[in-house]
C-alpha cells in the first residue's frame, strides 16, 4: 500500500473509532441517567414478547443498569484505544446481535419506540435499524484494523479509566435511581408547561381516531360505529374498540388526563387551568409504592389544606387498592385516575411527586426526597420549592461532563507525564551509552533473532512472552526484532502486542499471490502484524536455489506491501581463503538492491553474514567484521550516495553470543547484529541485546 493509501486508511479507521465511540457514549449516557426510563422499555419488550410471566422482577431493572453501564463503557474503550482488539470485537459481537434483532422489531414492530436514546432522540423502529447498519459497518471496519487506531492512554495504565468508567456509571445510575434522572427528557420536565405540550400547531393534521362499540340486545351482539350509535335503549353496551386511522401529528403529551376517583368526573382542564400550585403525588401502582414516607405525604397534604393548594394522588391501580391504601397509609387526600404509562412518564419514582402552579411543572421529587414539611413553614410563594428555577440543563449537562472528565484529564496527565518521563529517562540513558560507546554512531542500533526452522507453535509463543517480560522489566537500548517461521507470526504478532520488539519474517514468496502452492506471500506476512521480513539468508542461496534475480522480486515486492527488509549478504569459506569477500560481497548488494530508489533504500537493514561463520561456532573477528561492513558502507555510499550509507544500519551475523557481541558492537561500523541459534534461548538473546548498555 503506498503512504497516501495507508495514511486515509488510518484516517477512516480512527474516524469509524470516534463515530461509533461518540454513539455509544452518548447511548449509554441517557440511559444511565434514566435507567427506570430503560427499565421501562425493557418491560414493554418482554411483554409484547410474552415473557413477562416468568421474569423475576427486578431482572428489568438490573439489565437496564446493566445495558447502560455496557453501552457508556464500550464508547469510552473505544474512544481511549483502550483493550482495542477485545472492545472492537464486543462491537462487532453486540452489534452482529443487535441488527438482525432490531430488523425484527422493524418488521414485527411490537414496540413502536426501540428507545436506544432513551428520551432524548425518538427513533422509529425502521431508522434504528438504518441506524445499526451503519454502526455494524464502523465496527467490521474498527475491528479488521484496530492497531491503526491511535491509543489515547499507555497501555499499562490503561485499566485506571476503564475501572473509574465503570464506577462512574454505576454511581450515576444508583444516584439517578435514589433520586430522580441527572437529565429529564420527557415533556414533563421542570419548566415545561403542560397545555403547550398538548397543542397541535397549526397546519399539522389531528390524529383521527375510529371508536366502535359492541351492543346486545335481546341476545345479538351488534358492532356500532360512534356516529351510529343506535337511540334505541334496548341495546347495551358489551365493549368498545378504538383503532387509529390516521396519524397526524402526535403533540409530545397526548394521553394526559385527571378523572376523580370514584366519582369520574374529567378534571384535567381544571387542573391545569389552576393558577394557584398543584401537588399531584403521582403513583403508577399504589401496590409497589415505596411507603417510606407516607407520613411526610401526610405531612404535606395538611400543609396544603392549610395553605388552600389543591392536592391530588394520582394513580393507575383499581378500587380496591386505592382503598387499601387509605387504610395503610391514613391517606385523607382525594385520588384521581391517570394512565399508568403517563404516570411512568411524569415521574421516574413510585410515589413521585410533581407541582403545578398553571399548568407549569414547578417541581418534582422523588420518594426519597420528598420536601420536608419543616422546610415549608411558609406559603408556597415565598419559598424556593415553590419558584420555578431557570432551565439548570446547561448547569447540570457541565457538571456530569466536569465529574466524568477532570478525573480522566488528571489520570490521562499523570499518564502522560509517567510516560514521558520514562521516554526522557531512556533517552538519556541511551544517550550516555551511544557516547560512550561511539560518538559517529547515529544509526539505529538492531538486534534480530532468526529462529530459523526451530521451536513448535507453543514453544515460540513462550519464547516470545518470556523475551518481552524480560525487556519490559529491562529496557534495551536498541531496537529489538525477532524472525519467526511464518506458522508463529500471527500468535505472536498478539504476544508483542503493545512491546517494544519487532516481528519478521524469515522469507517471502517472489510472487504477488496466487496458484504458488505452499508459499507466503509479503502481503501475508505484512497481514500478519509483521514490519520486517529477512532475504537473501546463505541458508535460502544456497539450499533453495534464490537467485539475485529471484531476491530482487522479494526485496521489491516486500517494499511494496510495507516490510522492511533484513537483506543477507556474505562470502563462503573459499571464497574468504581466495581473498574474494568484497567481490561477492558488491556483486550481491550489486544484483539485487541496486535497482531500488534511495527512499526504497531506506527501508533496508543489511546483515554482513560470512557463510563460514554461520551455526559454527567460528566467528569473524571484530577487525574483519568492521572492514567488511566499512566496506559494505563505502559500497552503499557509491550507489546511494553519502547520506544513505551513514544511515543503513548493518548487522552482523554469524555464531554472536553474549560473550563476543560487545566486542563485535564496539566497532565503529557495526550496528547491531543478526542472531540465530543464541536467539532461541531468552538469557542468551537478552545478553547480546544488553551488549548495547554500559
Ligand atoms: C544466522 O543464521 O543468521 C546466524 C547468524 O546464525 P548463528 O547465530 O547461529 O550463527
Amino acid at each position: 500500500m503506498t503512504k497516501v493509501g495507508r495514511k486515509l486508511c488510518w484516517v477512516g479507521v480512527n474516524a469509524s473509532r470516534l463515530l461509533l465511540a461518540a454513539t455509544f457514549v452518548f447511548s449509554g449516557m441517557v440511559k444511565v441517567v434514566d435507567p427506570r426510563g430503560t427499565q421501562y422499555k425493557l418491560e414493554d419488550y418482554f411483554l409484547a414478547f410474552g415473557w413477562s410471566g416468568w421474569m423475576p422482577g427486578f431482572l428489568p431493572l438490573w439489565l437496564a443498569v446493566a445495558l447502560a453501564v455496557f453501552e457508556f463503557c464500550l464508547g469510552v474503550y473505544l474512544f481511549f484505544g483502550i483493550r482495542r482488539r477485545m472492545t472492537t470485537r464486543l462491537y462487532l459481537l453486540f452489534l452482529g446481535v443487535m441488527t438482525p434483532l432490531t430488523l425484527y422489531l422493524a418488521l414485527a414492530d411490537p414496540v413502536s419506540d426501540c428507545g436506544c436514546f432513551g428520551d432524548a432522540v425518538t427513533l422509529t423502529n425502521w431508522e434504528t435499524f438504518g441506524k445499526n447498519v451503519v454502526l455494524l459497518l464502523l465496527s467490521v471496519v474498527v475491528f479488521r484494523s484496530y492497531r491503526l487506531m491511535s491509543r489515547f492512554v499507555s497501555e499499562r495504565n490503561q485499566w485506571t479509566i476503564s475501572l473509574y468508567s465503570i464506577v462512574f456509571a454505576l454511581v450515576l445510575a444508583c444516584y439517578s435511581l435514589y433520586t430522580l434522572p441527572v437529565f429529564d427528557f420527557r415533556p414533563y420536565h421542570i419548566g415545561a408547561n403542560l397545555p403547550e405540550g398538548m397543542v397541535v400547531p397549526e397546519g399539522e393534521e389531528e390524529p383521527v381516531y375510529q371508536t366502535t362499540f359492541v351492543l346486545e340486545k335481546d341476545g345479538v351482539r351488534k358492532e356500532f360505529p360512534l356516529e351510529d350509535y343506535p337511540e334505541d335503549t334496548a341495546w347495551h353496551f358489551v365493549d368498545s374498540r378504538t383503532v387509529t386511522v390516521s396519524e397526524g401529528y402526535v403533540p409530545p403529551i397526548h394521553d394526559f388526563s385527571i378523572v376523580t376517583w370514584p366519582e369520574g368526573e374529567d378534571i384535567t382542564e381544571a387542573v391545569l387551568a389552576d393558577s394557584g400550585y398543584t401537588f399531584l403525588l403521582v403513583s403508577p401502582y399504589l401496590e409497589m409504592a415505596d411507603d417510606g414516607d407516607i407520613d411526610r405525604v401526610n405531612e404535606l397534604y395538611d400543609y396544603c389544606q392549610a395553605y388552600g393548594y389543591s392536592f391530588y394522588c394520582l394513580t393507575a391501580s383499581g378500587d380496591e387498592m386505592i382503598s387499601r391504601w387509605q387504610d395503610f397509609a391514613g391517606a385523607e387526600y382525594p385520588f384521581a385516575l391517570t394512565d399508568d404509562i403517563t404516570l411512568k412518564t411524569m415521574v421516574r419514582s413510585n410515589p413521585g411527586l410533581v407541582l403545578l402552579k398553571g399548568g407549569t411543572v414547578y417541581g418534582k421529587w422523588g420518594c426519597h426526597s420528598f420536601p420536608k414539611v419543616e422546610d415549608l413553614n411558609v406559603p408556597l410563594e415565598e419559598s424556593e420549592w415553590g419558584t420555578l428555577r431557570s432551565d439548570s440543563r446547561m448547569m447540570t449537562t457541565l457538571r456530569v461532563v466536569l465529574w466524568f472528565l477532570v478525573p480522566l484529564f488528571v489520570f490521562s496527565l499523570v499518564d502522560r507525564l509517567w510516560i514521558g518521563g520514562k521516554m526522557y529517562k531512556r533517552k538519556k540513558h541511551r544517550d550516555s551509552i551511544t557516547n560512550l560507546l561511539n560518538k559517529r554512531k547515529m544509526r539505529k542500533k538492531i538486534v534480530a533473532g532468526n529462529w530459523k526452522m526451530n521451536l513448535n507453535l507453543q514453544e515460540g509463543v513462550a519464547l516470545a512472552t518470556e523475551l518481552k517480560n524480560a525487556l519490559a522489566a529491562d529496557q534495551p537500548n536498541c531496537e529489538v526484532v525477532i524472525c519467526t517461521p511464518f506458522i508463529h507470526l500471527a500468535s505472536v504478532a498478539q504476544v508483542l502486542e503493545g512491546s517494544v520488539i519487532g516481528l519478521g519474517a524469515e522469507n517471502c514468496a517472489d510472487k504477488e499471490k496466487g496458484a504458488y502452492t505452499g508459499e507466503v506471500s509479503a502481503a501475508m506476512v505484512k497481514s500478519t502484524g509483521a514490519q520486517y521480513v529477512i532475504l537473501g539468508h546463505s541458508e535460502r542461496r544456497a539450499y533453495y536455489g534464490e537467485t539475485a534475480e529471484i531476491l530482487k522480486e522479494k526485496v521489491n515486492l516486500a517494499l511494496a506491501n510495507g516490510l522492511k527488509v533484513i537483506f543477507c549478504i556474505g562470502e563462503v569459506l573459499e571464497e574468504r581463503e581466495a581473498d574474494k569477500q568484497n567481490e561477492v560481497v558488491k556483486a550481491q548488494l550489486a544484483g539485487s538492491l541496486f535497482d531500488l530508489t534511495a527512499e526504497q533504500f531506506s527501508n533496508i537493514v543489511l546483515a554482513y553474514e560470512p557463510v563460514w561463520a554461520i551455526g559454527t561456532g567460528k566467528t569473524a573477528t571484530a577487525e574483519q567484521a568492521e572492514e567488511m561492513h566499512a566496506f559494505i558502507r563505502a559500497t552503499i555510499a557509491g550507489k546511494f550516495g553519502a547520506e544513505a550509507a551513514e544511515n543503513v544500519s548493518i548487522l552482523y551475523g554469524g555464531s554472536c553470543k553474549p560473550t563476543n557481541a560487545k566486542e563485535i558492537f564496539a566497532k565503529p561500523d557495526v550496528d547491531g547484529g543478526l542472531i540465530g541459534g543464541a536467539a532461541l534461548k531468552c538469557a542468551d538473546f537478552k545478553g547480546i541485546i544488553d551488549a548495547w548498555k554500559a
